[in-house]
């Protein structure tokens, strides 16, 4: 895509860090970073998220995460990582490019992804049996 800032790091018409990369996929280091080494990695082939990613681009976006995680927890210390995926605006997608975050993480850094508060009694199965209505 002409216009798109993922798509112009792939081609090199904007500089990055980059940490890996093979025939369908680039790692690169995100500028604003949940802790150092926190990694992008995009599909070379333009998508917008994962609706629209298709299994190619899935397949080996999936791939090489966990040799990835590991070698930026190896180099800077960490004890752990969150893999994400900002899906849409609403969700934070700021860049209409499909990308897998991994944030490195240590215990106590601060940060409190994906942890929410509890149903009310009785909600769960109703959230549950609309979502499984969707599936058949
Ligand atoms: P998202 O909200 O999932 O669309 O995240 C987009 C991410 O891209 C943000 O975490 C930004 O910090 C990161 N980002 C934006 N511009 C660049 C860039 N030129 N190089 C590396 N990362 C970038
Ligand atoms: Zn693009």
């Amino acid at each position: 895509m002409n216009d798109c800032l993922f798509c112009k790091i792939v081609n090199n018409e904007i500089p990055s860090q980059k940490i890996f990369e093979n025939e369908k996929i680039l790692a690169f280091l995100d500028i604003n970073p949940i802790n150092p080494g926190h990694v992008l990695i995009v599909p070379k082939k333009h998508c917008n998220g994962l609706l629209d990613a298709g299994e190619e681009n899935l397949n080996a976006l999936i791939q090489p995460v966990p040799i990835i995680a590991k070698a930026i927890m190896s180099a800077l210390d960490y004890e752990g990582f969150n893999l994400g995926v900002n899906n849409g605006s609403a969700a934070g997608q700021i860049v209409p490019h499909l990308h897998f975050h991994i944030m490195p993480r240590r215990a106590g850094d601060g940060h409190h992804l994906f942890h929410g508060a509890p149903y009310q009694l009785g909600e769960i199965e109703k959230v549950a049996e609309k979502i499984r209505q969707q599936l058949t």
